[in-house]
């Protein structure tokens, strides 16, 4: 289906994100310590680590949230489509790279309008009736839904307002889709269904995926991140990336004992 957006889709196995010695730092302390990492289109690559080693705080600098934290500096470069992040409009860049959060969080309106009002909002010149049921097709929620899109969201079950932020994130045709622990308010069906879904999702987006389920890492991702934390000489907890690698490499043959520690739950 073509819509008024006009996107040119990146090709496959591309690197559609480059990050070359990204540092975050809030006020004075650090957490990200110089991270290189190449993310590949049309792959799901699943960023893991313990709490507090800044995954979230990654997610946010790939669409620029953080810049919406005064007290967030970042330093070295995130190219997405070999274009500096900071050329874009941050508007532009937040529909590239769309953003599924933990806790689902629809607008308290109507499903219709759950989509419906950032199409508007962006300027979105075609059929908005056909883009939402398009979009809701694309996030397996339309069938349960098409009764009544006058319903509220909010009386939607968790897992389907987690489908419903995941359509409304679509809607916008972006490049990338961001997901902070997608299903971690979610009951084992509702996550099983979420992966199917961003299986599905890969032919056409790319999915950066942080989750702290070891099982849908291994299943749903196509290259692992880990993430760990070092103590600075400053005495402060530092997120670094530790091993990048196929995702089958790092459960099945990681090089890094921590990485071994880390998914099979020892560590600590
Ligand atoms: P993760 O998602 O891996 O658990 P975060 O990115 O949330 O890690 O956090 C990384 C570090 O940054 C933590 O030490 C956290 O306390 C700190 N941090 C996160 N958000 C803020 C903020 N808004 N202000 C100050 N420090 C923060
Ligand atoms: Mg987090």
């Amino acid at each position: 289906m073509k819509f008024a957006w006009n996107n040119k889709e990146p090709e496959e196995n591309t690197v559609i994100l480059n990050l070359k010695n990204l540092s975050v730092f809030y006020q004075k302390s650090q957490v990200l310590d110089k991270i290189n990492l190449e993310i590949q289109s049309h792959q799901i690559t699943a960023i893991i680590g313990p709490s507090g080693c800044g995954k979230s705080t990654l997610l946010r600098c790939f669409n620029r949230l953080n810049d919406l934290n005064r007290d967030v500096s970042v330093s070295g470069k995130i190219l997405l489509d070999n274009r500096e992040i900071y050329s874009f409009h941050p508007v532009d860049i937040r529909r590239r790279v769309g953003m599924v959060f933990q806790k689902p969080n629809p607008f308290p309106k109507s499903i219709y309008e759950n989509i419906a009002l950032g199409l508007r909002i962006n300027g979105y010149q075609g059929d908005i009736d056909e883009l939402v049921e398009y979009s809701l097709r694309q996030a397996a929620l339309w069938d349960e839904v098409k009764q009544n899109l006058r319903r509220n969201a909010l009386t939607l079950s968790g897992g389907q307002q987690q489908r419903l932020c995941i359509a409304r994130a679509l809607a916008l045709q972006p490049s990338i889709l961001l997901m902070d622990e997608p299903c971690s308010a979610l009951d084992p069906v509702s996550t099983a269904r979420i992966d199917e879904l961003m299986h599905e999702l890969k032919t056409h987006y790319t999915i950066v995926l942080v989750t702290h389920n070891m099982q849908q890492a291994s299943r749903v991702s196509d290259m692992t991140a880990f993430f760990n934390l070092r103590t600075s000489e400053r005495g402060e907890k530092i997120g670094y990336l530790s091993e990048y690698d196929r995702t089958e490499v790092i459960f099945h043959n990681p090089k890094q004992p921590s990485t071994q520690e880390y998914i099979s739950g020892r560590f600590c």
